[in-house]
Order: structure tokens, then C-alpha cells, then sequence
């Protein structure tokens, strides 16, 4: 097991005087922080000091919102997750644009569906003529630190466009473990610019969910063994024996699973804790998200990126607002993550340059709880509706709604997965376009999607079809010139055991 932790250059980048002596700047505070005893607060600029609060952005791979206790979880795998839940703003329903990392997390970070972003595929780069939230806030004299643990998230892809500094964690055996050091990689990163007048972007990306499942015996969920299981278990062997597999050995699954959360959660909770410490926590909007989350043959499946069903689209999504303030909310209504990036800019007062396919729910969250959707018509018809609110020259080209529906989409030959999906109010919609099926889901009476009623109400099959229409022609509206990735042969081997490829 080898550890990968890489330092690159960044690609399009104008301020290497600066960034040099911002290095030589940064040993020397790291320096001063190490020699300091204990977690004493350092002084900060104030809110009314910094033009825009800081920003850290937290996504953690693979991540069900059903084991997480701030939504209904009864294990213990989430501690300092459910108390940002419960001090921030909670998303119910908030379903990802697409089952698996690549695409889903470049929309995190850019506003566009996969289909216009284009980063859909294992050898498919994030366009250089995508603009992504980094760039966006280093145009308004962000720092911008980017510390991951996925080949995805990483230069490859072009996902650190307009990145002052990152670094990559990532082993390859899937078994590396990296929460730590991603961890320590961003507060060393925080620590060292904590005190200076232009606001931060930190992006912390953690792995250890995503398979393979590694026991983290101090949260003692896991048993040593069931039926056939036992020590170290690995998805290869879970799916050799897909067919066969008891409940009490998917259940051993699950619980390796859940202390990959908690082990990922206690990170987070040290990576909470050090931005208080250094004095910038309440100066600091939070946004927690996952990119997609995991089956465990809740459809027959094991991972994920082959279907749309809820255990994969919909995440946890959380956002704390500065001091708290607004705390406590939770927002039920069925939305996108296609609305996270404009969210954000909206939040530190900023708006996208270009136009996104996405929306603010910034007026919602400060308690307007008549924000509109955004939708044409909240009954059915045509989901896509209107920016409002905005005042660039992009204020009227069709965006998704804000609330009551929301879009997925899968296209992979690698992965043959080709499929779309549409959730409005409580009906979801899933469509296979390899196979032509159509399986319609009424949520209120099924939420797990075990009842497939297309058969009995064609009518609403034919209705939502045409909606999914309308999101489809929107999902491609914005297309960006496609790019490839180039990869090693020890990289391709890599996602190929992540199960990536074919
Ligand atoms: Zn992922």
C-alpha cells in the first residue's frame, strides 16, 4: 500500500510572485503555530474586515443520507454531522445530478449538468472553459487551497482550476485511508492564511467511505464475522457472491461502512474544531454535501454509478451560515444539487460570471419562505422555469427549478449505464434508455422504490416523460467542448479497481 500525495502546479494561474512569497509567509506561521501550546485562538481579521466571508467546502464520496443520524440513522455514525445539521440548514430532499463521482462533484463545482459539463465519462476531463467556483472566487481575491483523496478530484480531471494550492491523498489499494491526512493537509493550509485580509475557499474532499470498506474497530459496529465474512472483507468478494448473499452478511457490510462515516465524521469534527481554534470558524460559511451515495442490493446492486435509485441520488446537504445565523431550518421540498454552486456565490455575496444551470436558495434560507421555484408551473407541465432575482444579462435563460423537482442523469459506455431520471413533488420517473423500460415510484406510499406503477398510471408515465424532456434539452443547453484525460497505465488500474471501467 502507497501512499500518492501530490503538490502540482496549477494550470492557469497569473500570481506566482505572490503565491511564492505567500509560501515563504505560510513557514513561517506554521512555524508560530507549532510553537504554541495548546489550541489557543489566534487573532483574526473580523467579519467587516474581510470583503466576503471564508468558505469551506466539505464533500464526502459515497455518503448515504439514511446513515446519517441527523436523518433518521439510529447508529451513532455521525456526531459532529448531525450538530451541523442542527446548528446550520438541513436539505431533506436533495437529490445529486448523477450516481457517481466524477460527474456529480464537477457540477458541485461548476453549476452545469453533466451533460453540459461533460466530465461524464472515466476519461473525460472538466473543460478548461468551465468556470469553476475556485476560479470564480480567486477572481474576487479568494485564497483557494483544494485537498482531496480521489484520482477524480485531482489534476487529471482539471479539477483544480483556479487552485492556489492542493494536494492530492489517495493509496493505491483502495484500502489507504486518508480522512486524516486530508484533514491535516486543510487546517495546515487554513492556519496558514487565517489571518489575512482576503477570505478563504477551502474544497475538502474524503474518500473513506467509498468501498473498499475498511473496519474501524474503535466504533465497534461491525461484528468479526457473518455467515461466510469475516476479518477484512472486499467488494470483489461481495460481489462474487452477489447472488447468494445473506442479510446478515450485507449487514456486515453496512456496519464496515458505517465506521468508514464515523471515522470520516470524527475528521470533520476535528476539522471544525481547528477553524474555531484559529478564530475564523464563525467567519466561515460551511457547506457540507456528499457526491452520491451507495447500494447495498437495495436494487439488486452493490456501489454504485449503475442506477438512479434514491439510495444513490438523494444526499446530505448542509449549509451553516456564518455565526450560525438562519440555524436550525430544514428544507423538505424535493431540490438539486445543480443549485449548489450558485447558492454559494450568492452566500458570499458573489454571482457567477457566466450563466450556470442552477439557482440561489440564499433568500430561502434567510427566511423567505416564499422564494418561488422558479417553475413554470408548480401543477406539472414544463419543470423548467426562470432565474429570478439576478441581474447579469443570463437573468432570463432557463434554469432549473429551485424546488418540487429534480434531474439526474448517468451516461456511461465504460460503466454501460445509460439512464435519466425525474423526481417531481412525490412521483419519481426513472427511464432507461439502453432498455426503453420506464418504472414510475410514488414516494409518499414507496420510498423504496420498490413498487414500480407504470403500468397502472401511463398517463402520468406519459406526462413526466415530457418533463424529463424539457430537463434533458436544459441539461444540454449550456455544453461545453468535451476534453479527454490522460492517463498512466497505474491510474487506469486504479479506477479499474474501483470498479470504474469495464
Ligand atoms: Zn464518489
Amino acid at each position: 500500500m502507497v501512499a500518492i500525495g501530490s503538490d502540482y502546479e496549477p494550470r492557469r494561474h497569473g500570481r506566482t510572485t505572490q503565491r511564492r512569497s505567500r509560501i515563504l509567509w505560510l513557514g513561517v506561521v506554521i512555524l508560530t503555530l507549532a510553537l504554541r501550546a495548546g489550541p489557543a485562538r489566534t487573532e483574526s481579521p473580523t467579519d467587516s474586515e474581510r470583503p466576503h466571508p471564508n468558505l469551506l467546502f466539505i464533500i464526502v464520496d459515497t455518503l448515504r443520507k439514511d446513515h446519517l443520524g441527523c436523518y433518521g440513522y439510529d447508529r451513532a455514525t455521525s456526531p459532529t454531522i448531525d450538530e451541523l445539521a442542527r446548528t446550520g440548514i438541513r436539505f431533506e430532499a436533495a437529490y445529486s445530478v448523477a450516481p457517481w463521482t466524477l460527474p456529480a462533484s464537477a457540477t458541485l463545482l461548476s453549476g452545469l449538468y453533466p451533460s453540459s459539463h461533460t466530465a461524464i465519462e472515466s476519461d473525460r476531463i472538466l473543460p478548461l472553459s468551465v468556470e469553476t467556483l475556485a476560479e470564480r472566487l480567486e477572481a474576487n481575491g479568494y485564497h483557494t487551497g483544494s485537498f482531496v483523496s480521489h484520482i477524480y478530484m485531482a489534476k487529471n480531471y482539471e479539477m483544480f482550476q483556479g487552485v492556489d494550492k492542493f494536494r492530492v491523498r489517495y493509496g493505491r489499494s483502495t484500502r489507504f485511508v486518508s480522512t486524516e491526512k486530508v484533514v491535516a493537509d486543510a487546517l495546515q493550509y487554513i492556519g496558514g492564511i487565517s489571518e489575512s485580509q482576503q477570505p478563504f475557499f477551502t474544497l475538502v474532499h474524503l474518500f473513506d467511505p467509498h468501498y473498499e470498506y475498511v473496519r474501524h474497530q474503535e466504533f465497534g459496529f461491525a461484528p468479526e464475522s457473518a455467515g461466510r465474512l469475516s476479518g477484512e472483507i472486499s467488494i470483489d468478494d461481495l460481489e462474487a457472491k452477489q447472488e447468494s448473499l445473506t442479510e446478515e452478511e450485507i449487514a456486515l457490510a453496512r456496519a464496515i461502512y458505517d465506521e468508514e462515516i464515523a471515522f470520516t465524521d470524527a475528521g470533520i469534527g476535528r476539522l471544525l474544531a481547528g477553524l474555531d481554534e484559529l478564530g475564523v470558524g464563525d467567519d466561515t460559511v460551511v457547506v457540507l454535501a456528499a457526491d452520491h451515495g451507495e447500494e447495498f442490493l437495495d436494487h439488486g446492486r452493490l456501489g454504485h454509478a449503475h442506477t438512479l435509485y434514491d439510495e444513490l441520488l438523494r444526499v446530505p446537504l448542509i449549509f451553516r451560515l456564518p455565526g450560525g445565523e438562519h440555524g436550525g431550518q430544514v428544507i423538505s421540498e424535493p431540490t438539486s444539487t445543480i443549485h449548489v454552486y450558485p447558492t454559494i456565490l450568492d452566500l458570499l455575496g458573489l454571482e457567477p460570471s457566466s450563466a450556470v444551470q442552477g439557482q440561489s436558495w440564499a433568500r430561502r434560507m434567510r427566511g423567505d419562505a416564499d422564494q418561488p421555484s422558479g417553475s413554470s408551473d408548480e401543477a406539472g407541465g414544463a419543470t423548467v422555469g426562470e432565474a429570478e432575482n439576478v441581474s447579469t444579462e443570463w437573468a432570463s435563460i432557463p434554469v432549473a427549478p429551485l424546488f418540487g423537482a429534480a434531474f439526474a442523469e448517468v451516461d456511461s459506455e465504460l460503466m454501460s449505464a445509460h439512464l435519466r431520471a425525474l423526481r417531481r413533488g412525490d412521483l419519481k420517473l426513472i427511464l432507461d434508455l439502453d432498455t426503453g423500460r420506464t418504472m414510475l415510484f410514488d414516494l409518499s406510499t414507496d420510498p423504496d422504490e420498490a413498487h414500480d406503477l407504470a403500468g397502472e398510471r401511463p398517463e402520468v408515465v406519459v406526462a413526466m416523460r415530457e418533463e424529463l424532456k424539457a430537463m434533458v434539452s436544459l441539461s444540454r443547453s449550456r455544453e461545453a467542448e468535451a476534453g479527454r484525460a490522460s492517463l498512466t497505465q497505474e491510474e487506469y488500474d486504479l479506477l479499474k479497481s474501483l470498479g470504474y471501467t469495464n
